[in-house]
């Protein structure tokens, strides 16, 4: 380290990734007293939270014998880990140069010192590459069934889903709850998925399996209509589908590693003995994004505990850890849970109110109020809708009341959703004078909302 460098602006340990490994990672990091820095990644390699928050209820993790919803779970574990004094930066990591002692981390906006590093970036999920696939992607394909099953369009209408696997098996079942029928396409002759989702396949009737079957093609007009499958004989059919769903596995999220640390034949970080040390000193890992075999929400968990510990005993091997002195030994029990208000009616609709739920209040503001008003379209089970929530929220907050937020439920709220042409979600639209001027699909940074907000101040 050179001399001159100030010890403060050092980090003791930087987690990437904000899944299960991550954010278990940093609650084992902050009650060691080493206040980690979490970047919980934004864009790239799927959402913040990772792929629970892409999933409905999780059946088998412990502690939750009734299940939890992936997106609760996730909400969870992050105010666990704020609780204990982790640091967030809601950003995606570019790349890193781990020559330099500390590991140099270059997110967007900034660069951050490290004396250690655990990469816990996950998987991202994969595309088939089917003619016409960039055509109708977010019109009638998707890789997220939970995120975009609600959507209109779907409703009571034929869908597919591509898959052999838990998630295909879980989506298929999901599905079934929107679509009349539900197509699962099927590669081999077998599904890989637990036990006990194949039997919840198979006692649906509404979901009919193509054994040994491809997709070849998406057709449609603007939105899709149908999709040619082929069969391992060679012989190919349409199936007059409106939706197609991904659940095709994942590729581990590495890129921006840039090949300093080694990977495995395919693409994992190389950890030897299932242990969380990387090929790099001071540099560990955790989760999907080394386990190409287990890849469970326990077993991540599992390891970013074990990436943490590693990490706490390199640094004071090192001598390199500088510990916090705690004023409160127990620190205040977080209220983790967004406090989901009812939706607005006659009795309690408020003109002047940032944020409101549902359709009445969509109506009232859109007709009366002068100021921008901001949409967001979401569905109960969506977890990039949970990740946004939150960042709408901010902006809105930031810009002191000059900007109004709305949420609608499209499950609640179809006809709204329909009349918007709503095509899944998170969808955020932004209305002045009863003109929509901007939309966006997905999750975006804070900075986009509100570069869009202010230029319609400013006009
Ligand atoms: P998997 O890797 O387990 O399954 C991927 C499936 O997609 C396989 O059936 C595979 O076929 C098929 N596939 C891959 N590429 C193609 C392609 N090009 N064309 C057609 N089919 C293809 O991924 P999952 O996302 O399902 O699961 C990942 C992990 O997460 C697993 O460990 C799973 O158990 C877990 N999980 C748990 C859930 C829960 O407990 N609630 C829910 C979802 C996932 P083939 O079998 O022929 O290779």
């Amino acid at each position: 380290m050179n001399k001159l460098e100030n010890s403060s602006d050092i980090e003791n340990i930087v987690i990437i990734g904000s899944g299960p490994a991550g954010y278990t990672a940093a609650i084992y990091a902050a009650r060691a007293n080493l206040q980690p820095l979490l970047i919980t990644g934004f864009s790239s390699g799927g959402i913040p939270g990772g792929q629970l928050m892409t999933t409905t209820f999780v059946e088998n993790f412990p502690g939750f014998p009734d299940g939890v919803l992936g997106p609760e779970l996730m909400d969870l574990m992050k105010a666990q880990a704020i609780r204990w004094g982790t640091k967030l930066v809601e950003s995606d990591v570019i790349s890193l140069d781990i020559s330099k002692k500390p590991v140099e981390i270059y997110t967007i906006e900034k660069k951050i010192k490290s004396h250690s590093v655990i990469i816990a970036t996950g998987a991202s999920a994969n595309k088939l590459g089917v003619i016409n696939e960039d055509k109708y992607w977010s019109r009638g394909i998707s890789a997220c069934a939970i995120c975009d099953g609600a959507t209109p369009q779907f409703r009571d209408e034929e869908l597919a889903v591509v898959g052999g696997g838990d998630s295909a098996c879980e989506e298929a079942v999901y599905l079934t709850k929107y679509g009349s029928k539900v197509n699962l396409i099927v590669r081999s002759n077998k599904l890989r998925a637990s036990a006990a989702m194949i039997d919840r396949v198979q006692a649906n009737s509404k979901i009919t399996i193509h054994w040994n079957t491809s997709v070849i093609e998406a057709i449609g007009d603007d939105w899709l209509q149908k999709i040619k499958v082929k069969s391992k004989d060679f012989i190919s059919q349409e199936l007059e589908v409106k939706g197609l769903f991904y659940a095709i596995g994942h590729t581990p999220n590495t890129s921006f590693l840039n090949n300093q640390i080694k990977l495995n034949e395919n693409g994992y970080i190389n950890c030897s003995g299932g242990r969380p040390e990387t090929s790099e000193e001071g540099i560990f890992a955790a989760g999907d994004v080394a386990d190409s075999e287990w890849r469970q929400g326990v077993t991540a968990a599992g390891s970013g505990c074990m990436a943490a510990l590693a990490a706490e005993r390199w640094l004071s091997e090192k001598d390199l850890a500088s510990k916090i002195q705690r004023k409160n030994p127990d620190p205040d029990i977080t209220n983790s849970s967004e406090s989901e208000k009812e939706d607005a009616n006659e009795e309690n609709f408020d003109i002047n109110s940032e944020w409101q739920r549902g359709s009445y209040a969509l109506r009232k503001l859109y007709h009366e109020s002068s100021k921008p008003i901001l949409v967001i379209f979401s569905s109960p089970s969506c977890g990039p809708c949970h990740v946004l929530k939150p960042q709408l929220k901010r902006v809105i907050n930031e810009l002191k009341g000059e900007v109004q937020g709305i949420e609608i439920d499209i499950d609640k709220d179809q006809e709204i959703a329909k009349q918007a042409g709503i095509n899944g979600t998170p969808t955020v639209q932004l209305f002045k004078d009863k003109l929509l001027k901007r939309e966006w699909k997905g999750v975006k940074q804070r900075s986009e909302f509100k570069d869009a907000i202010r230029s319609l101040l400013n006009k």
